[in-house]
């Protein structure tokens, strides 16, 4: 047995397989969550069939969460509007601080998706496509600038502006917003998503790699985890299958460890290495098997929301009445 035999064992059928249990898993829980949020403001606009709304609707609006964070950093105190938000923010954020930015490619639908989208264009027109150094590396700029807007934003409002902002007709009824930008889509934005969708099937996680501010946020948690993709260049055949694998284009063949915070843990690269022991996801010491990434994923996630429930820091306590004037008016009600 290798270093780190389990290489030898599990891949290359389980590394992959085990994520993608893992991204469906959650995908088919925000799908659960949406129809859930969605049958709840039907219900406040005609009655009929009671349905409760999902806390986790709240995972939706990372913004809500960095400024509760900011909040709770604030004041010392768990903010009551939008909790959830802020439960998940830092969940996630635990996630990636620990298992190499694996909010984004083990848990996120819209990372699920985007693989989904870029795998296709791959197996239609034989090949993927990355835009040349001088484009793409200004292009992943755009995220942190976004990241950097977001947190300006965030951080520079006094814990009163934040809770004024939250507590306000738009605050309260946010999720709200962010499902009318589904249901009644702009022509604009419909195109926007239209452009990101084509994209995405030529350029892998195009969204993801240029403009999700989230992931940006993700991708700096993640320089702090122990994690790294490590390659032994004394088990190495340089056949470079690992770089050609990575959907963030990183010279994995060329590294003896990648820190990039483009990189996933997204462990596509050590599926397809045929040299055993020759790539591994761990510490400098001990490699960790996919499952066990998975087991952790799901550990945090559950640990957080089940410890929210507990506290009672899960369920906004906006009553039903206020809904039923606010959401009427949803569409007229401005950024305050
Ligand atoms: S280096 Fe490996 S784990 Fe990181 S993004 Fe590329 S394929 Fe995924
Ligand atoms: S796939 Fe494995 S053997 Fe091939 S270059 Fe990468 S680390 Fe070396």
């Amino acid at each position: 047995m290798s270093k780190n035999g389990w290489t030898r064992r599990l891949l290359p059928d389980s590394s992959q397989r085990v994520r993608r249990l893992v991204q469906f898993a959650f995908l088919l829980l925000n799908i659960w969550i949406g129809a859930q949020f969605y049958l709840f403001v039907r219900y406040i606009e005609r009655g009929g069939w009671r349905v409760d709304r999902p806390p986790g609707a709240e995972g939706w609006l990372p913004i809500a969460g960095m400024m509760n964070t900011s909040l709770w950093l604030q004041t010392g105190n768990v903010p009551v509007i939008h909790p959830a938000a802020m439960v998940l923010f830092l969940a996630f954020l635990t996630i990636s601080i620990l298992f190499r930015k694996a909010f984004c490619g083990w848990l996120c639908p819209i990372g699920t998706i985007s693989e989904q989208l870029w795998k296709l264009g791959r197996d239609t027109f034989r090949r993927v496509f990355f835009p040349p150094k001088w484009l793409d590396i200004p292009l992943r700029g755009l995220k942190y600038i976004l990241l950097g807007l977001f947190v300006w934003f965030a951080g520079a409002m006094t814990a009163e502006s934040i809770e004024g902002f939250l507590t306000s007709p738009y605050g309260l009824v946010a999720d709200v917003k962010m499902l009318d930008f589904f249901r009644h889509m702009s022509q604009t934005a419909a195109i926007v998503i239209g452009v990101l969708v084509v994209g995405s099937m030529l350029v892998p996680n195009m969204w993801c790699r240029y403009l999700c501010p989230y992931g940006a946020l993700m991708g700096i948690a993640a320089l702090a985890s122990p994690l790294r993709i490590r390659r032994v260049p004394s088990a190495c055949i340089d056949c470079a299958k690992c770089a050609k694998s990575c959907p963030s284009n990183l010279p994995v063949d060329r590294l003896v460890q990648i820190r990039s915070a483009e990189c996933l843990g997204c462990m596509e690269c050590v599926a397809v290495c045929p040299a055993e022991g020759a790539l591994y996801l761990g510490t400098k010491k001990r490699a960790v098997s996919p499952a066990f990434v998975a087991a952790a994923v799901a550990a945090v996630f559950l640990c957080a929301v089940g410890l929210a429930r507990v506290t009672g820091h899960w369920h906004s306590p906006i009553p039903e009445h206020v809904y039923k004037v606010l959401i009427p008016e949803v569409a007229s009600l401005g950024h305050p």
